[in-house]
């Protein structure tokens, strides 16, 4: 490729958000050019979702062996287990090696052209890319998609560059699990890790600023995890602030300004991610803001002509399947379709231990919204299949929550070990706009977790099956 260029699509970054929208303009026999910095997948594929959800999955199959090794149970008895880093490290890293180029012969497949290097932009539709070889590539393009995505946000007293202090990222890549570890944040991330990492034998502390954990799910829903959290002796700090490192691990603040100090050999920061505005040329391209996000439109334009921003620049939530929805969106525009951002709902999965989901408004926000509403609850401990995996003993449901009037869904929640499948006809029930009736109607398999929906709504109902009235 000569040293200048044009095209009619340039993607930056190649996340979630920027590799399905290349894809896509590319099947749609657009010119188009993917400039990413550090991997194809992004945030997502390389320190995210996937390498979480991979050490998710190691610790709670340590976590079962343990427990089947501690004390017998359904007749399955073995020893102790041990658990190796490094190596369950190289299994995470392969799996991720595979997605990654699997993204990267897609892309080629597709005919998009890939750039590894770093984009800065002198105009809103130029932009010179430092690549990998030293070499530079200045591009200009018909149409721009921004999608440089977050990273982590760090706090002054406790920055990353001190070994004991650790990003998501950082702990993801641990070779040598740690004794001690002290997490500050009890969101999606620290929860999610901070339970692996309990699972895996690491005494887990948390440290947080709120009065509860997870606040974007209501009491019902997080009150398993806390059970499960004490079960399994997490000490959790609520109205806490963490105040800097101490002699001995993370000195905090409690809610009535006393002073305490956690033991742990490291410190994970999760305290929540911030987008990538800084270091490309921003300043250069007349965009205007929304707080710290890109503003967009609900086709994903910004106020500059022919430019567009996706993913977690443009803001919450931040969730990969947000960001593909919208890169794949862009790209049927810039190809000439007529499309608009407009879910129903986006639905989002907290893979703590029991997992949550949740889909829509929960009853709460509906009455909020001004709607009369009914609601249904269906514990998972009356499933057969729930109780058949030894889930249902955790105070898992499924929650559907209706208009009164029409009983058309506005809102499906759940909590409750490997509830996170179900997300899906949670959507896609939201997004059909079904009603109470189509689901308690719609035959579900049984024996599956499944049948907690069509349950739910029954119960929604007042026509409850397998619980009574
Ligand atoms: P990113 O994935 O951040 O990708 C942006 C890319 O752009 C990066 O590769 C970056 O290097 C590149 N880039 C930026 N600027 C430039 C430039 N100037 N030039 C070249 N390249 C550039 N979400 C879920 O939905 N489910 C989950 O289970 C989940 N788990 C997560 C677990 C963890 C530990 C973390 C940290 C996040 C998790 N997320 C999860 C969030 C998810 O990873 C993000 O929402 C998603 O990756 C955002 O996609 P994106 O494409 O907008 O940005
Ligand atoms: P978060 O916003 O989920 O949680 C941050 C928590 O830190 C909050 O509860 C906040 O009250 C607390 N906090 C902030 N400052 C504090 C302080 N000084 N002391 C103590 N507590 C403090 O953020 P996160 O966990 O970093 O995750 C970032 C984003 O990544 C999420 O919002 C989500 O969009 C995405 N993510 C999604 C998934 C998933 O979909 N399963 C998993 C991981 C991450």
């Amino acid at each position: 490729m000569p040293n200048t260029t044009t095209t009619d699509v340039l993607i930056i970054g190649g996340g979630p958000a920027g590799y399905p929208c290349a894809i896509r303009a590319a099947q749609l026999g657009l010119n188009v050019i993917l400039v990413d910095k550090s991997g194809l997948g992004g945030t997502c594929l390389n320190r995210g979702c996937i390498p979480s959800k991979a050490v998710i999955h190691a610790a709670s199959r340590f976590e079962e062996i343990s427990a089947h090794a501690a004390a017998p149970a359904m007749g399955i008895s073995c020893a102790k287990p041990k658990v190796d880093m490094k190596s369950l490290s190289v299994w995470k890293d392969d799996l991720v090696g595979k997605l990654t180029s699997g993204v990267g012969m897609l892309l080629k497949s597709a005919g998009a052209t890939v750039l590894n290097g770093w984009a800065e932009f002198n105009d809103a539709k130029t932009c010179t890319v430092k690549l990998q070889d030293g070499q530079t590539q200045t591009i200009t393009a018909k149409h721009v998609v921004l999608a440089t995505g977050s990273v982590e946000v760090e706090l002054p007293f406790l920055p990353f560059s001190d070994p004991r202090i650790i990003s998501s990222t950082g702990a993801l890549a641990l070779d040598k699990l740690p004794k001690t570890l002290a997490v500050v944040g009890a969101g999606y991330i620290g929860l999610e890790l901070g339970i692996a990492f309990a699972k895996l034998g690491v005494k887990v502390s948390f440290v947080e600023a709120l009065d509860r954990i997870l606040p974007l799910y209501d009491a019902p829903m997080t009150r398993p995890i806390s059970r499960w959290l004490k079960t399994h002796k997490v000490d959790m700090h609520l109205s806490s602030k963490a105040k800097g490192l101490s002699k001995t691990g993370l000195q905090f603040e409690d809610g009535n300004g006393k002073t305490h100090d956690i033991t742990a050999e490291k410190i994970l920061v999760a305290v929540g991610r911030k987008p990538v505005t800084q270091g490309w040329g921003l300043e250069n391209m007349g965009i205007d803001m929304n707080g710290p996000f890109i503003q967009v439109d609900d086709q994903c334009a910004t106020s500059m002509r022919d430019v567009y921003a996706i993913g977690d620049l443009v803001g919450e939530p931040m969730l990969a399947h947000k960001g593909t929805a919208q890169g794949e969106m862009v790209a049927e525009i810039l190809a000439g379709h007529r499309r608009r951002f407009d879910p129903v709902a986006i639905p989002a999965v907290c893979f703590t231990e029991p997992e949550i989901v949740g889909v829509g408004l929960t009853p709460d926000e509906a009455k909020a919204a001004g709607d009369e509403v009914i609601t249904g609850k269906f514990p998972l401990a009356a499933l057969g299949k729930a109780l058949s995996m030894q889930g249902g003993t955790d105070g898992g449901f499924v929650r559907v929550t209706a208009r009164k009037s029409d009983h058309v869904i506005l809102g499906i929640h759940a909590v409750g070990a490997h509830v996170a499948e179900l997300s899906g006809e949670f959507a896609l029930a939201l997004e059909m706009g079904a009603r109470l009736e189509d689901i308690a109607g719609t035959i579900h398999v049984h024996p599956t977790l499944t049948e907690g929906f069509a349950e739910s709504a029954m119960a929604a109902l007042g026509q409850p099956l397998h619980i009574s009235r």
